[in-house]
């Protein structure tokens, strides 16, 4: 399985597997789940069991996988998660694991994550203020979500970075005091350009693009760009001139960053997806419970491979797919 790798038809090396681990929340944000998280949610047996993401794992590992996240819905509210935590940082050939997750929890379960070997957090705050955080998300935890933060950072997370989805007229104006936080924190502030996606999405008239994000961003003081490393992601980074953190934008929307896209994911409901923004997948889950052979998951990963899109077109194209059950 060494010699078949993960390379598409562009020629972009996949090696990314980012991993839904389940379509639940404890939060229902607005531009995740419209509707205050009333979204049908899949039936239990209808989720990846974790042997099963296990299993595929390692036959992705085999073909060329080395960088996994681990996210949802909400992965901490999955029953079992630390165990599979642990059980994925076993796995030979990983040599990167990180997780995103809204933080509610984070705080008590530090050390079972640490212990499973995983460094890289990513938390979603979309505001500081928390009555309008109560507003995004559907509940009043920003608190939790703080702690949890300033926790992460004590205990030596690195980095922690701070995925902050911008919308017009909702925490625009706090964007400023956002950024400013990285003169004093260590963070990683990742300001995220908002994708119109699932059934129903949240109507957003004239969204706040990436220009605009860092005119609002930048007031807080001279920023100065960042180079990118090699394993970086999409984000263009920056730094305030003396700020220990910094920060990032991310921009699907205004400026694809497609050609460079290494990534594939695994929903919740067992998909291998070779593009978050089109709803072409390939079922694994059919295939595992009815006794295929490593072999023949090799083949749907191929397949997956041989689809990705070589940009997506969501403004031409609406996505069904949830965010929560692709994991974002
Ligand atoms: N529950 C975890 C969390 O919120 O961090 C992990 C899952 S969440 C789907 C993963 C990321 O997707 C979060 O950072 C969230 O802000 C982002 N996200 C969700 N819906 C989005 C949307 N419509 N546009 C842009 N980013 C979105
Ligand atoms: Fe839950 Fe994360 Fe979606 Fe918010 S963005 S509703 S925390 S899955």
């Amino acid at each position: 399985m060494k010699s078949l790798k993960l390379v598409d038809p562009y020629n972009r090396h996949l090696n990314y597997l980012r991993i839904s681990v389940t379509d639940r929340c404890n939060l229902g944000c607005i531009y995740c789940m419209p509707g205050g998280g009333c979204v049908p949610k899949l039936p239990h047996e209808e989720v990846l069991r974790y042997e099963e993401i296990l299993r595929v794992v390692r036959v992705g590992v085999e073909m060329g996988i080395t960088k996994v996240r681990v996210t949802g819905g909400e992965p901490l509210v999955r029953k079992g998660i630390y165990p599979f935590l642990h059980a994925l940082s076993e796995i030979r050939g990983i040599s990167d694991i990180a997780l995103t997750t809204n933080a509610v929890m984070l705080k008590n379960h530090l050390r079972e994550i640490r212990s499973a070997g995983i460094r890289r957090l990513n938390i979603s705050v979309d505001a500081l203020k928390p009555e309008r955080y109560a507003r995004i998300t559907g509940r009043d935890a920003f608190q939790k979500v703080w702690d949890g933060v300033q926790e992460a950072l004590a205990a030596g997370f690195s980095p922690v970075k701070l995925n902050v989805v911008v919308l017009r007229g909702v925490n625009e104006d706090e964007l400023a005091d956002m950024a400013r936080l990285t003169f004093s924190l260590p963070l990683h502030i990742r300001f995220i350009e908002y994708m119109p996606m699932g059934e129903g999405p949240l109507r957003v008239d004239n969204p706040l693009l990436g220009e605009e994000i860092l005119e609002k961003v930048g007031g807080g003081g001279r920023l100065l760009p960042v180079a990118a490393g090699e394993q970086d992601g999409p984000a263009v980074r920056y730094r305030f001139e003396g700020a220990v953190g910094e920060i990032g934008l991310i921009r699907p929307m205004s400026h694809h960053f497609c050609a460079r896209c290494n990534r594939l994911r695994l929903t919740a409901s067992g998909h291998l997806r070779p593009c978050l923004l089109s709803d072409r997948q390939e079922d694994v889950k059919g295939p595992l419970r009815s006794g295929c052979t490593d072999a023949q998951l090799a083949d749907i990963f191929l397949n997956a491979v041989r689809f990705k899109p070589i940009s997506h077109c969501l403004d031409k194209q609406a996505v069904k797919g949830r965010m929560s059950a692709i994991g974002g």
